[in-house]
């Protein structure tokens, strides 16, 4: 229709040529943004696939505990202590999660259970974790 148009060779139809053009671009660009906007808002992402893995990751965020209180390597219990009221909250299970504040265990889910520093470090001494003295 466009093409016919312009081999006419009407003045009105070479000057609308391109503008039809660009907005037969914007068009087509926002068709295209809107159907991957629409995608994503169904959870399919724009053209994104294998996203399998997650799954395995909401296992321990599903808890809605903070990761970071699973302690690793020589564990300092006076550095966990950030209040200086010499307790902390710790998980009777996973005795190298420990926190300043009471919460629940990002391993297990269970409450965290307040105990004294020295407390806190026979615990993990006991069950084989390093604690710095
Ligand atoms: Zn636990």
């Amino acid at each position: 229709m466009i093409k016919t148009q312009n081999i006419n060779g009407s003045k009105m139809s070479t000057r609308i040529f391109p503008k039809v053009l660009l907005i037969l671009g914007i068009f087509a660009s926002l068709i295209l943004l809107n159907s991957c906007m629409g995608m994503m808002g169904m959870g399919g992402g724009c053209g994104m696939k294998g996203h399998g893995n997650h799954s395995g990751h909401n296992m321990q965020s599903t808890v809605g505990a903070d990761t970071t209180l699973i302690r690793k390597g020589i564990i300092e219990v006076e550095s966990i202590d950030v209040n200086k009221d010499g307790f902390v909250y710790q998980d009777q299970m996973d005795w190298n999660v420990i926190s300043d504040n009471p919460g629940k265990c990002p391993l297990c889910g269970m409450e965290l259970q307040k105990v004294g520093i020295e407390k806190a470090k026979e615990n993990l001494k006991k069950n084989g974790f390093n604690v710095k003295q």
